[in-house]
């Protein structure tokens, strides 16, 4: 949409929907987990083994209590008459997906969760919540209240690994010792760093060893400039997005900022070597990496070349999002000279080839969105990124790993998630065809199970409807148009 017009309709919608704001209606009710509390089985289906890499055949699998009590090679009798009986010939059975690099909003529960299990998505890890960029002092985020009704089925959502409602981005020596406090007395369980770019090296050292003291692991940005081989990370969990590692695989002789001219100076000078060599010494201190090359792409694909046109999982997205989404990507494109449009190619294919060299040095690799920024859409982007993971040369079954068993190792939850195997939590998803042959498949999800409750393929649907609904509803325009003005 013309950027105009889209200031115009955001005008528009603000004066109608504040005059409209008292006669409101109720905001709809978000969607709840079945409860059917029955054995399923599954005869005959196709196992992905994400460990293994292969594909088991004629394998039949039976679930109770939302485990996996046992698989076969033989036919199995599930105890009791009464169970969910699903045919599994030519289907292929895997464990569910993981996004480990979202954000929720205030109205998540509504118009994201019911999208991440409608694409498999059914663990998720927010890097920053409702309050995270809030200044208001004791601000509380839902994600406590929504996990615990997650939990008992009593709300239709992800898991969620991790709560950080609080961004550090100030170097302020006060700042740190107080957020380590309050986060201390919160329930968050994860610092998030987001500093600038010159940020030194002690004060970088000073943050993670006083959020070691704490007891609370940090994740987040990489600062450009730091001497990453006079740093002990080891209580650094994750480094979030490629541009972290722009200026650490090259020689450029500049300091690093994120202006696309000086990222693509450090390009330019890309170090294969120095990259590999970087990405060992990462590995020996056990970090993980979320490069988000989704989250990269959506500036070339929908900034560089300002789109003219809805796409099809607009409809899920509510038009005060989408119409900040079209004012930011309209904003950001008038600061893009032309040497910079023409940069992203290059930026992209260095986002790769660090990937690529990640991969290949063993470094945990995961696979995060960074949903709901701009134009990346809760559940379906996921698949954007896995796709990427792809085109930067990493085998099918690496690119898989990356959404199932790597998260699960990650947040030390893999004795209970991220395969198929007997005694693991039953959060599976069932494809029409093979995803190691082409990854693809996972974009044709027949069935998922969650939390031992079997949603077919129409269930999976009415799930997109809903969302697609509650888009459109005017009470949540309004609603989110208000928590933008006055939140
Ligand atoms: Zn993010």
């Amino acid at each position: 949409m013309n950027p105009l017009k889209t200031i115009a309709l955001l005008i528009i919608l603000l004066s109608s929907a504040i005059l409209g704001f008292g006669a409101l209606t109720s905001m709809p009710e978000p969607l709840k987990q079945k409860s059917d509390n029955l054995p399923i089985y599954i005869h005959n289906v196709a196992i992905v083994d994400v460990i293994a890499g292969r594909v088991l055949l004629g394998q039949h699998v039976l679930i109770d209590d939302g485990r996996i009590l046992d698989i076969s090679a033989v036919e199995l009798s599930p105890e009791g008459a009464e169970h969910v009986s699903i045919d599994g010939r030519n289907k292929f059975l895997m464990p569910a997906l993981w996004d480990m690099h979202i954000h929720t909003i205030k109205n998540s529960d509504l118009l994201h969760f019911p999208l991440y299990i409608a694409n498999g998505v059914l663990n998720v890890r927010d890097l920053g919540n409702t309050c995270s960029w809030s200044s208001s002092q004791g601000c509380v985020a839902p994600n406590s209240d929504w996990q615990a009704l997650v939990e008992k089925k009593a709300l239709l959502g992800p898991m969620q690994w991790g709560q950080v409602s609080y961004h550090m981005e100030e170097l302020e020596g006060s700042d740190i010792t107080e957020a380590l406090k309050s986060l201390r007395g919160s329930k968050d369980d994860l610092l998030k760093l987001q500093l600038s770019h010159d940020t030194t090296t002690e004060q970088f050292q000073s943050i993670l060893d006083q959020a070691k003291n704490a007891g609370i692991p940090a994740a987040g940005h990489l600062p450009g400039n730091l001497k990453l081989d006079e740093l002990n990370l080891s209580n650094l969990n994750s480094i979030e997005h490629d541009r972290a590692f722009y200026s650490y695989c090259a020689n450029a002789a500049i300091d690093f900022e994120e202006r696309v001219s000086v990222m693509a100076t450090h390009t330019n000078s890309f170090d294969e070597a120095k990259c590999a060599s970087l990405m060992q010494g990462l590995k020996s201190q056990g970090i993980s990496y979320t490069p988000t090359h989704i989250a990269s792409s959506v500036q070339d694909i929908n900034i560089v070349k300002p789109r003219d046109e809805s796409k099809p999982h607009d409809k899920y997205i509510d038009s005060i999002t989408l119409g900040l989404w079209h004012t930011y990507a309209w904003l950001t494109n008038l600061g893009f000279d032309e040497n910079d449009k023409a940069s992203f190619q290059k930026l992209k294919e260095t986002s790769f080839r660090i990937s690529k060299l990640a991969q290949d040095n063993d470094i945990l690799l995961l696979a995060g969105t960074d949903a709901s920024d701009a134009y990346i859409y809760p559940g379906f982007s996921l698949y954007d990124e896995l796709a990427l993971l792809s085109q930067a040369g990493l085998t099918n079954i690496e690119v898989i790993r990356t959404a199932t068993i790597n998260p699960a190792k990650h947040v030390k939850a893999e004795a209970l998630l991220g395969s198929v195997s007997v005694g693991k939590q039953a959060d599976l998803i069932l494809l029409n065809s093979n995803p190691l042959e082409e990854l693809s498949a996972l974009t044709h999800i027949d069935a998922v199970i969650y939390k031992g409750e079997h949603y077919d393929k129409a269930e999976l649907e009415d799930m997109k409807q809903y969302t697609a609904d509650v888009a459109k509803d005017s009470t949540v325009t309004a609603k989110r148009l208000w928590q933008l003005l006055f939140e």
